[in-house]
């Protein structure tokens, strides 16, 4: 069985492709957006463009976000707090933790969505 720090490292290395990609997406759509003739406002295909944008943006932003959760677990894990729920300070669950190894709280005190 992988080891958690094979696992978030697999995460991280997962999440940086998928930044980089998005930075490629991200550059791509500005270049078109600002080829003549685009304008976001009244050209249709403009404001696809913006659409289009805001998405890469917004996942470009979890994709990150993502890396700096999986930064922050290895660092629980270096400092022997990894698998404490931050909230309660009981154990996350090894269950939970395969699932889901950037969890930082238990599943009680996890957000409910
Ligand atoms: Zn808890």
């Amino acid at each position: 069985m992988a080891s958690i720090r094979d696992l978030l490292f697999g995460e991280r290395e997962r999440a940086s492709q998928r930044v980089a990609a998005l930075e490629r997406e991200f550059g791509d759509l500005a270049e078109a957006a600002s080829a003549p003739g685009t304008d976001d406002e009244h050209d249709p295909e403009g404001a696809t463009l913006a659409f289009e944008r805001q998405r890469a943006a917004a996942l470009l932003e979890q994709a990150r976000a993502h890396i700096a959760s999986v930064d922050a677990a290895l660092r629980r894990l270096d400092e022997g707090n990894f698998g404490r729920c931050e909230r309660c300070g009981r154990p996350i669950g090894e269950d939970r933790l395969a699932a889901r190894p950037t969890a930082t709280t238990c599943l009680t005190c996890a957000p409910r969505r």
